[in-house]
Order: C-alpha cells, then structure tokens, then sequence
C-alpha cells in the first residue's frame, strides 16, 4: 500500500498541449514511471465521461490531456486502451456517441490508440470491503495491470466533490450505477460503497491517478455546474491522497466524505499537511470562493448533520424539479431514475419531466443525466432558514 505516495502538483491554467505533455512527462519521470515500470503490462486509461458533452463544458476529462499522456505513453512503449461506462444505457451506440462528443474518438485516432467498446462485465470479489464484498467491473478495467485513472475535478451533488476516487463509479457497467444508487440511498453508506471501489482498485492493480484540474466545473456539478479556472495538473499512485491535494485546492478542506472516509481506513494522510507533495506551491492555487453544489450545505456543516442522512434527513435533502420552459420532455431522466420516480406529463401543449418526490433518493442523477441542463437542485425551505442561523 502506497499510502505516503507523493502527490505532484503542477501549474498550469490553459490547455496547451506542448505544456502539458512536458508536465506530464516531468511527473512521470519524478514518479518513476519509466520503460520498465510499464514493461509487459496491460495499460487501461480511464478517462471521465460521464456524458455526451463538449470538452468546454468542464464536464468530462480534456482530450486535450489524453493525447499528451498518450505523447508520454507513447515515448514510454505503451499502447493503452481507453475505457470508459458513462452513465444511462452501455452499448456500443452509447459508447460512440460520448466518445465523438467528448473530443475522445479524435484523439484515439490520431495516436492509433484503441477505445473500448467491449460492454462485458467481471465479477471481482473483495472480502476486505466494509460496504461492499463483490463488484461488477467493466472488463478492460478487471483484465488492467495498470490502470491510468484519468480524471475531473469538480463538484458533485452527491458526493460533494468528483476526482480520482469518484471516477471509479464509472467502471461500473451501465444502468447497474443507477442500482448502485437505490441499493445505498444514504449518502454516507454511498460513499463507504465508491471508496470500497476505489479500495479495491487499488489493492488489486497499480493505480496513476491524474487529475485535470486546469479548468474544473463549480456549482451544479458534475455535469450542469459552471466551468471555473483552478489550473492544476495532479500526478500519484494513491488516489486518495490526490483527492485530498484536490479538496484543498477548492477550499473543501476535510470535508468530502468520501475523502474522510479514506481517512479513517488509513488509505491516505488525514490531512493536506501530512501529504507529500512535489512540483509547485499549491497555496497559489487554492480557491477561497469556488461554489459548492446546492446540496452540499446539508451534509458538510455539522450544524445541519441532523438534517442530512436517514428517511427523514432525505426530505430535508434538497429536491430535483424540472423547469418547465427548458425541459424537452426527451425522457433520459426517466430512463436514469433509479427509483422510477420520474414521469412526462403533458402540460402547455408539450411533455415535460415531473418528479413524485415520496420515492426520491436525492442521488441526483436526473440531474447529471439531463443532456438540456433542466433539473434544478432546489432547497428545502427549512434548510434555508436554518443555514442562515
Ligand atoms: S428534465 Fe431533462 S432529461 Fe428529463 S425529460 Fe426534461 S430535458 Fe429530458
Ligand atoms: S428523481 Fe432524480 S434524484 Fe430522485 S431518485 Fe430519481 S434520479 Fe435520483
């Protein structure tokens, strides 16, 4: 276990790729992933591609960082595989849709790189898991010797934060995420869950976690909050200790539970001050104002903790609403709602999304799964008044 693995940090705030690759290829030779460190192994990248969205978004990893961690492959006699199950239906349609869209397809292209559409999945047993004993895993991913965790930094709804233990949801084949999410409806119990996944992962394989933290996503993430500069590129073996680098550079310092959760399984340092870190001074870099996503009032401030988890703090949580004028009744939201709680109705002339609330979990995939960006997160009226005591 690489549990005091150096995190580097690098500066950089546009995605230059001649600036990049010399970063990324500056890191992996700090990090001592040289000829022989790859040699006969099975290299998988696992970019993050939630959905079909444009790389400005912010919502997906830049291709623009692929192709100059695969220059760094390249030059390194590695021919990775990119694989990746995006959120909703994981088929071959599916799969070539976000990958055209994210600016993936192009790039693999041009370096003679192979995508993935293999859609089987492995059982891959984990008796050490506190949560869960047994993953369905994606089978680039469960065949990988190593596997490039290549990911965003942004803010999640559910968890809070998305970086390079979150990534990992997205080995999970297909619907069987929206399972995921009914089978843990408690926040706490879903984060036990990704970092058992990410525990896993790590113990079984050699993990390179990179973060592409040059521009982020802010608010409503992780796919209808704004794009928002952070300029950071993050290089480790340990995910966990690079989530904790990427918690601190959005001001979330100590707490992301899913990071927390790492913490106490002794998986990382328990804080920014005990991380090895290497390349520039992150102080710089750290962002004071980034905006948290509208549901994370409710589970970070222990003030409000009584408010955040279990049947009842499910109410308090605040609730998916379609808003009519943007919604185009294009049923994904209904397709993605592990609960079915979902419906179109007619109203005004057109089909648009309504909510039954009584079966809600608040996962809030609705909202990341919405290609027009018209699922508001709204507050609970209590909430609002109770935060600002
Ligand atoms: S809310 Fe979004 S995903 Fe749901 S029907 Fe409307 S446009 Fe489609
Ligand atoms: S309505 Fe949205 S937030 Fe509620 S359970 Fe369905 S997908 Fe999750």
């Amino acid at each position: 276990m690489k549990t005091n693995a150096p995190v580097s940090v690098r500066s950089i705030d546009t995605y230059d790729e001649q600036k990049i690759t010399e970063i990324l290829r500056e890191q992996m030779n700090t990090l001592g992933y040289d000829n022989a460190f790859f040699e006969k192994k099975k290299v998988v990248i696992k970019p993050n591609l939630v959905m079909k969205k444009a790389p400005d978004a912010a919502a997906t990893t830049h291709p623009v960082v692929l192709s100059a961690l695969l220059t760094v492959l390249g030059e390194r006699g590695v021919s990775p595989i990119i694989a990746e199950s995006p959120g909703g239906l994981f088929n071959r349609q599916r799969l070539e849709g976000v990958y055209r869209m994210c600016g993936i397809a192009e790039v693999a292209e041009r370096h003679h790189v192979e995508l993935s559409y293999d859609t089987e999945a492995v059982f891959v047993p984990f008796p050490n898991g506190k949560t869960v004993k047994t993953f369905h895993v994606i089978r680039p991913i469960a065949e990988a010797d190593v596997v490039i965790d290549l990911c965003k930094l942004k803010s999640h709804g559910l968890t809070k934060m998305s970086a390079a233990i979150k990534n990992f949801f997205g080995v999970i084949p297909g619907v069987e995420k929206f399972e995921m999410h009914a089978t843990f409806p408690d926040y706490k119990d879903f984060g036990s869950m990704i970092c058992d996944l990410c525990q896993m992962l790590y113990e079984q394989k050699e993990i390179i976690a990179i973060t592409d933290a040059i521009i982020g996503m802010e608010g409503d993430g992780p796919t209808a909050g704004t794009p928002r500069k952070i300029g950071a590129l993050l290089m480790s073996a340990n995910p966990f200790a690079s989530d904790i680098v990427g918690e601190t550079l959005l001001g979330f310092e100590n707490t992301v539970p899913i990071v927390r959760e790492a913490v106490s399984r002794g998986l990382c340092p328990a804080d920014i001050s005990d991380v090895t870190l290497l390349g520039d001074d992150i102080r710089p870099l750290c962002i004071s104002d980034f905006k948290e996503p509208e549901t994370a009032e409710n589970r970070a401030t222990s003030t409000l903790s009584f408010f955040s988890s279990g049947k009842w703090g499910r109410f308090f949580m605040p609730r998916p609403k379609a808003v009519p004028d943007i919604c185009k009744g294009c049923g994904e939201c209904v397709a993605s709602c592990p609960q079915h709680t979902i419906e179109l109705i007619q109203k005004h002339g057109k089909k648009i999304a309504k909510v039954r609330h009584a079966n809600c979990i608040r996962c809030y995939c609705c909202q990341e799964l919405c290609p027009f960006g018209a699922i508001e997160i709204k507050k609970n009226f209590i909430i609002k008044i109770a935060s600002r005591l």
